[in-house]
């Protein structure tokens, strides 16, 4: 069907690809660092059998980081790949210790910022447990932004403060009342992150302050111990503390504070619109220096994740050689990446979850079973790794309440 000539042409782009501007900061400082080859596009989205799960679409994954902002991209991200749907399942409110997280952080907001009988506005509310959180705390009032929401999961009493609108945020929400606008593991989702907060801006009210709340997963501690599994097709966009502090100030916020939470595995940030218009800072001129911390670690992090590939399937091929019956605790994107990574398939049998939306449902990739912890009861594993080390003790005491012995590992 193609050429040469067809291929060299196809080929060509990808050179400017890679040297193509910043979606953060706009300069022209690109270069790619790690790369791997179709990778599931989904790591949350609902499989109904394990031939769906196995023919779910995979596309490529190719990092570049900024060295004008240290800004991490995948320069090879098409946004139509994905399915943002009811189907699409990222609640991790199941777990006691996130919900735990959650509603401490709802409390030191509307503390914080005072936010009683206020107007919140939340851009990827998902399912929406987090607005109503603060809705439920202040006595807030909230419209909630996503395609994937489901309205009939939030109580009665809460979702009657709610307006949920089940769609893409947009140059339509301009001027919706709001004394908060919150954003929570949304802007990992999307590239163009410098036109998307520039949106953002210009839709809020004139003359209003509404103070803006932002959550992503931390680039720091992904590289620091080189968590291959945090990188996935799904996440376009990662940032340090810099790189999104940067990004707020160049697009007309004041930044009031970053910090890391949840075991240093999420960033967090509140920010205010500034006297600036979005786009008034020189583009040449970041306003705050990229971490240094991130250049050096930054060249040898895909070998230090390539030695932790290495390293994973060799364990886990061990424990299913043994036949100690190895399962994962854990059915989300982290999951879908640490097998894709691996390569690791037979080796496992089932992946737990204790969400009962993903049970009896299929991993996108490899088209796993996704089990409820009971069927580990007759199952019997003797290994069981978690995917998220902060569940740790919250997995621990399940395992202890099935009566099982099995050592438990986590990523
Ligand atoms: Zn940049």
């Amino acid at each position: 069907m193609a050429d040469n000539r067809t291929s060299d042409a196809a080929a060509a782009p990808r050179e400017t690809d890679a040297a193509r501007r910043c979606p953060a900061c706009l300069s022209n400082d690109l270069e790619v660092f790690l790369e791997y080859e179709q990778v599931p596009v989904h790591g949350v989205l609902l499989m109904y059998s394990r031939e769906a799960g196995r023919a779910h679409p995979r596309a490529d994954l190719q990092l570049a980081v900024c060295s004008a902002c240290g800004f991490v991209t995948n320069v090879r991200f098409e946004a139509g790949q994905h399915e943002y749907g009811p189907d699409y399942e990222e609640s991790q409110h199941c777990s006691s210790t996130f919900s735990r997280f959650a509603a401490d952080l709802a409390q030191r907001l509307v503390d914080d910022f005072d936010l009683r009988d206020r107007s919140i506005v939340e851009i990827g509310c998902g399912k929406g447990e987090f607005l109503a959180e603060l809705c439920r705390l202040g006595n807030n009032r909230g419209v909630g932004i996503d395609p994937s929401c489901r309205p009939e999961r939030i109580d009665a009493a809460a979702a009657a403060r709610i307006e949920f609108r089940p769609e893409f945020y947009s140059a339509q929400h301009a001027g919706l009342a709001a004394d908060m606008i919150c954003c929570r593991h949304t802007l990992e989702h999307i590239q163009p992150v410098h036109e998307f907060l520039a949106l953002v801006r210009g839709n809020i009210k004139p003359g209003t302050q509404p103070v803006v709340f932002c959550e992503v997963p931390s680039l720091e501690i992904i590289v620091r111990e080189a968590r291959f599994w945090d990188l996935y097709y799904e996440h376009c966009s990662y940032f340090d503390r810099a790189s999104l502090a940067t990004l707020f100030e160049r697009t007309g916020f004041e930044v009031l504070d970053v910090w890391l939470d949840y075991d240093e595995q999420y960033l967090c940030l509140t920010a205010r619109p500034s006297g600036q218009a979005a786009d008034k800072y020189p583009v040449s001129r970041p306003r705050a220096k990229a971490n240094p911390s991130m250049a050096a670690p930054m060249a040898d992090f895909a070998a230090r994740c390539q030695a932790s590939i290495t390293l994973w399937r060799e364990v886990v091929a061990g424990w299913h050689a043994q036949q100690l019956r190895p399962v994962l605790w854990g059915a989300g994107s982290k999951c879908v990446a640490f097998l894709a990574a691996t390569g690791l398939d037979e080796e496992i049998e089932y992946v737990v979850d204790i969400s009962p939306y993903k049970q009896d449902r299929f991993l996108p990739g490899t088209g796993h079973r996704v089990v409820a912890p009971d069927f580990l009861r007759e199952y019997r594993p003797r290994r069981v790794l978690a995917m998220n080390s902060v569940y740790r003790q919250e997995i621990q005491a399940q395992l202890d309440a099935l009566g099982l012995e099995a050592e438990l590992h986590a990523l």
